[in-house]
């Protein structure tokens, strides 16, 4: 059976929030300050050796399976291209960023653990590291997937972890079964935690889909607060809020006051303490899935944070709510 590749173009739906306008950010908080060389060299292969690897020949000899078959393959190379998990969602006009298009029905959304080693003491050097040695990983992951879904002569985008996208990262990833929302905005694993990062191909071979979990973990956020009670810049909300839309299960959502949080997150090493302080698995990063020893709780340095910082124009901001400002 020959299965059709569909010509589409999906447009952002009208209440999609901009892209996230990073240099804007940098430029509101006086530029990056974060000088850590090995960092700053991950940034710089991302930037010179991957980016110019996103495209690339489609083969003309187009293969034909049935979608079982295609997610199961696609999942397989995901795999073996350096995934820990893999996901498949269908496009929908809310995941794609305001102004922008896609043209493929399908997200494949890759997640890479990190290693909680590196999380002992946040933020430090090397927590900083992690966070750009897992983007430069997860880079190098969507790219060979991408390659070779075009060698199977089907077109993809590449969307890489770090820089401009077009679609946003963490719906994908909800409806792709990775897990739930948590109140630290950042997707919650049954067996990673949060402590992951995701990128993702889209892609229109026909492919089957999974679907979003209801693992509890939504409701344990409700009765905890690590994450709240250990965000030095007081930046995530102590209740969940219309303003941010509802989650993947039907609940408002917790959101961050991003105003608060670059400004820190700029200054102080990409800090990340919401998620080494997330109790969710904990004893399961214990272990760094290595066997390497390590402590079940960071040490935490939580410095005083800058004032808040709403450094784009209101046609570029992520909505977000403003939380305990001037008190
Ligand atoms: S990255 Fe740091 S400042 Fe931002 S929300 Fe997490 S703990 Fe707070
Ligand atoms: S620390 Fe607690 S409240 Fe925060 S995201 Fe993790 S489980 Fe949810």
């Amino acid at each position: 059976m020959i299965t059709p590749e569909f010509e589409i173009d999906i447009l952002a739906s009208q209440d999609s929030p901009p892209a996230f306008a990073w240099d804007d950010w940098y430029r509101g908080v006086g530029g990056r300050t974060i000088d850590i060389p090995e960092a700053d060299e991950y940034m710089h292969k991302i930037q010179t050796e991957q980016y110019p690897r996103f495209e690339g020949e489609i083969s003309s000899h187009k293969q034909n399976y049935s979608p079982e078959d295609a997610s199961k393959l696609i999942k397989l190379k995901a795999i073996e291209f350096g995934a820990d998990i893999v996901g498949i969602c269908r496009i929908e006009p809310s995941d794609i960023y305001q102004g922008r298009t896609v043209k493929e029905e399908f997200a494949i959304a890759v997640g890479q653990r990190m290693k909680w080693s590196e999380f002992q003491n946040v933020p430090s050097d090397e927590s900083a590291i992690e966070c750009l040695r897992i983007y430069y990983s997860l880079g190098e992951t969507v790219i060979k997937l991408a390659e070779f879904i075009r060698s199977i002569g089907y077109a993809c985008t590449v969307e890489h972890p770090v820089g401009d996208s077009n679609v946003l990262h963490i719906p994908i990833g909800l409806k792709a079964g990775f897990g739930e929302l948590g109140r630290h905005g950042s997707i919650i694993h049954p067996k990673l935690g949060p402590l992951f990062r995701m990128g993702s191909v889209l892609t229109s071979l026909p492919m089957e889909i999974d679907y979003p979990i209801d693992a509890g973990i939504a409701k344990f956020c409700d009765n905890c607060r690590a994450c709240r009670i250990y965000c030095p810049a007081d930046a995530i909300g102590d209740n969940r809020t219309p303003e941010g839309g509802k989650d993947h299960l039907g609940n408002d959502r917790y959101m961050v006051d991003t105003g608060k949080c670059f400004p820190y997150f700029a200054e102080h090493k990409y800090c990340s303490i919401c998620l080494p302080v997330c109790v969710y698995n904990h004893k399961e990063w214990a272990k760094d899935f290595t066997g390497t020893p390590t402590k079940l709780f960071p040490e935490i340095a939580m410095e005083t944070p800058p004032p808040p910082c709403d450094s784009v124009s209101e046609s570029q901001k992520h909505r977000y709510p403003l939380v305990k400002r001037g008190e």
